[in-house]
């Protein structure tokens, strides 16, 4: 559902590590040593000198994370706290919480671990934020304030309560027409409602309620292909900074610092994605998303291999916004990354054979290519109707989402349902091909995986 999208490679990085008695460590690169001082250029193009009394040690040719990742081994659990502290002092925001966690699974009663996970005690027990203790409590979040859940009827009189939260009848008026409306937030953190979503935003207000009400078309562009209905309040965080968004993901045990590799990802019940370049991909991301946890909290049995999982996501998300409203499904060539990459891939020979994206091979990770096969499998099924392929995938879609396919061979129910292999593949890549897209030649940045 996240997984890495496309392979970068990190250039070999020339730079040194000079580690200081303090526990203090500066990257640069050696410009001078001798036996009073080790200078070093840094960042900026300054200069700075250390008394050689004060070094530990030189660590050559290796850069602040070469140097967290050796501690990281030498810490161990026990190690775990000391470790975050360190990650914290050298910048790495996201490689302190994913210490800080592995110390509380080590250590349940580690305060200091606790504390600066934001995690809030009451009575002896430790809750992952002040809201839930809150809850714990018996106080409501009453438009960002907590409100006694024995006070809420005297405080609450004139509002209407919808999915936790409580509304002027305006506000709710506004949401039954698919509007979205912001409430009171907490922190940096706005609280923005639909009918059907509560995302959590740093966004700007305006995009963050635009992006709302994207989700909510998105609601019923999901209502109307899948048929059944999430019976949960779905959420989600919108990071307006990519930054916040990779500390997130690298406190969350998904990426390294300064090695994205997603944009976005839905755990937990909850949707996590960035604000990426321009509204257009964000969008995209958020659509992609979207469609996973709507998939997987619409109660169905829920058998699909990860080419329907994800290329059902990448086809929903390739979308246009016409007079305001969200037009999803679509093929905008000069848009979709999808088809652009796949049909680079079928003219160089290039492309995967069909067994391998269903199967999920070649490659140990699901790549952006997988992302755009996956895309252009669904998009052929759901469009080619010589060989009567949009029935077929939708008895295939039936199946995946019924009891009868647990535990069933999918690659076997694929042939069953949809066709021979041979025959399939064959009339795959030649729809791809014959679409109208646009000449080889970038279309900016590409979408690729999430
Ligand atoms: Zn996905």
């Amino acid at each position: 559902m996240v997984f890495a999208a496309c392979l970068v490679f990190a250039a070999a990085v020339e730079a040194d590590v000079v580690e200081l008695d303090d526990g203090r460590c500066i990257e640069g690169k050696v410009v001078a040593e001798s036996d009073s001082a080790v200078t070093l250029a840094v960042g900026g193009g300054g200069r700075e000198s250390f008394p050689r009394k004060k070094v530990k040690r030189v660590c050559k040719g290796m850069t602040l994370l070469d140097l967290y990742s050796e501690k990281e081994q030498a810490a161990g659990a026990e190690g775990a706290l000391e470790l975050g502290l360190w990650c914290e002092r050298h910048g790495f925001k996201g490689l302190a919480v994913l210490s800080f966690r592995r110390a509380v699974g080590h250590d349940p009663s580690c305060a200091a671990a606790h504390e600066r996970l934001g995690h809030a005690l009451w009575e002896g027990k430790w809750f992952d934020s002040e809201e839930e203790m809150m809850a714990a409590r018996g106080f409501v979040n009453f438009r960002g304030e907590f409100v006694a859940r024995t006070e809420i009827s005297a405080r609450s009189a004139g509002f209407v309560e919808h999915e936790e939260d409580w509304f002027t009848a305006d506000e709710r008026k506004k949401m039954a027409e698919g509007r979205a409306v912001e409430l009171p937030g907490r922190g940096k953190w706005k609280r923005v409602r639909t009918l059907h979503y509560r995302l959590f935003s740093t966004l700007p207000s305006a995009r963050g309620l635009k992006f709302a009400e994207m989700s909510e078309q998105a609601y019923a562009a999901f209502k109307a292909h899948f048929g059944a209905e999430p019976s949960v309040m779905l959420e989600g965080d919108v990071f307006g900074a990519l930054q916040d968004f990779e500390d997130f993901a690298v406190g969350s045990g998904m990426a390294m610092p300064g090695k994205l590799h997603t944009h976005g990802f839905f755990s937990g019940r909850k949707v996590h994605f960035p604000y990426v370049d321009d509204e257009y991909t964000s969008l995209n991301y958020l659509i992609h998303e979207l469609c996973h946890q709507y998939d997987c909290l619409s109660g169905r049995p829920m058998n699909a291999p990860p080419w329907y999982f994800e290329g059902i996501a990448c086809f929903f998300a390739n979308h246009a916004i016409r007079d305001g409203k969200l037009a999803v499904a679509l093929l905008v060539p000069s848009k979709n990354s999808n088809l652009y990459y796949l049909q680079h891939m079928i003219r160089t020979g290039k492309a995967w054979p069909l067994k391998a994206v269903l199967t999920g091979d070649p490659g140990p990770s699901i790549d952006r290519d997988f992302y755009n096969h996956a895309w252009g499998l669904v998009w052929f099924l759901t469009r080619c109707e010589k060989g009567g392929y949009p029935a077929k995938f939708k008895a295939y879609e039936e199946f995946v989402h019924s009891p009868q396919s647990a535990g069933k061979d999918l690659l076997q129910s694929f042939v069953e349902i949809i066709g021979p292999m041979e025959t399939v593949e064959k009339d795959f890549l030649s729809y791809i091909a014959s679409i109208k897209g646009i000449p080889w030649r970038g279309i900016g940045k590409p979408a690729g995986g999430k």
